[in-house]
């Protein structure tokens, strides 16, 4: 075992603080990274308040991870010590089960989260990237593209990988319509993408306040949704929303912007429940989906298709000791557009 220090909050809602425990001993298949970064995603405020209830203490957040290699086990073929590698919002999977192959494993049972889930063979929960380093599975860990720094990779992880998954499972391209609504650490990855693969994008946000940032990203059209007249210009005219509002909101007013055929899909996972008019979906044949992360290979898949497009978060670096004001600040919408630790500050 070794010691690692970390950030954790002991309770729900609990402040983060400094934090010592165990990493496991690896194995032959493990890969031991020398964490250097670590994006600060919105569930890791749903998490530490155990908004979803199912929080399991003390947590190290983070699977927003950057790294470097420092040692490999006997069996690991696909990293060495030195590479740049990341680490997702999972960390072991149904791994025997036929499903690995469907390519999506991040919606069977067997999941390990990357914190605060509970794991096979031990009593703890998985600590996660707030911390000094950790120990993972080598099919669990990811390549960073040469052109990309650790710091704006880092996001990808679980916010570029968020977006990318439902953008391509919609068949997202040229022709299509897709707005993003919520510009924040998803929503921001999802206007860049989406623009990346060709679509015209709109973003949705409560105000104009961001609409310059918004349109250098990539979006071809800007709302505010705090104006009513945004709601009568769009209505019936998009493909796709893609949601990644964090909080609870009008969804019929949302989805009556779609077309007939139209899908919304959440991303976003507001702590109460969603509630519908029946109405808002019948009239145009429109979908309510939602989609989780992505596969490792679509993780992969999208940390290569950033890489050759030169796509990377837009973030402010913190020291981990800013951690809990960073969280006050995101609970405003007050980020451009992801927080990142700079562990070398822990
Ligand atoms: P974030 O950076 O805080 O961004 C959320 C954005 O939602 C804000 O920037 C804001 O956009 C908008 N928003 C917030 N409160 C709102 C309100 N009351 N009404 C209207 N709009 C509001 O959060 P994030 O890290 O992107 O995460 C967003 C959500 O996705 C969280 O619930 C998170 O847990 C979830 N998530 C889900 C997955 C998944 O696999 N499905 C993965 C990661 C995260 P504007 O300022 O532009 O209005
Ligand atoms: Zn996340």
């Amino acid at each position: 075992m070794a010691t690692a220090k970390g950030y954790a909050a002991l309770a729900a809602g609990a402040p983060l603080a400094p934090f010592t425990f165990d990493r496991r001993e690896p194995n032959e298949d493990d890969v031991v990274i020398a964490i250097k970064y670590c994006g600060v995603c919105h569930s890791d405020i749903h998490m530490v308040d155990n908004g979803w209830g199912q929080s399991v203490y003390p947590i190290v957040p983070g699977h927003e991870i950057t790294g470097v290699v420092t040692a490999v086990g006997a069996k690991v073929s696909r990293f060495k010590e030195g590479d740049r590698v990341g680490v997702g919002c999972f960390v072991d999977s149904c791994i025997g089960c036929a499903t690995r192959d469907l390519d999506r494993e991040q919606y069977m049972p067997g999941l390990v989260q990357t914190y605060s889930s509970p794991q096979p063979g031990s009593d703890l929960p998985t600590y996660g990237g707030y911390s000094d380093h950790m120990v993972v599975k080598e099919g669990y860990v990811l390549s960073i593209p040469d052109n990309l720094a650790l710091d704006v990779a880092a996001p990808l992880l679980c916010a570029g990988v968020t977006l990318y998954s439902p953008l391509r499972h919609w068949n997202v391209g040229p022709g299509k319509k897709v707005a993003i609504l919520g510009l924040g650490g998803l929503g921001h990855m999802g206007v860049k993408i989406a623009h990346a693969m060709g679509a015209e994008v709109t973003v949705l946000s409560q105000t104009l306040s961001k609409q310059a940032d918004g349109l250098a990203m990539g979006a071809d059209h800007y709302y505010a949704t705090g104006d009513a007249e945004t709601f009568k210009t769009l209505a019936g005219t998009l493909d796709l929303i893609i949601c990644t509002v964090s909080a609870g909101i009008d969804w019929g007013r949302y989805l009556n912007l779609l077309k007939v055929d139209g899908t919304m899909v959440l991303v976003g996972a507001p702590e109460e429940p969603v509630s519908l008019n029946a109405f808002a979906l019948i009239p145009g044949r429109r979908s309510l989906a939602g989609s989780m992360i992505g596969s490792i290979k679509e993780t992969q898949e999208m940390l290569d298709f950033c890489g050759q497009h030169g796509i990377a978060a837009d973030i402010e670096t913190i020291a981990i000791d800013q951690i809990n004001d960073a969280y006050k600040r995101m609970a405003k919408s007050d980020v451009r557009y992801r927080f990142v630790i700079d562990m070398a500050t822990l």
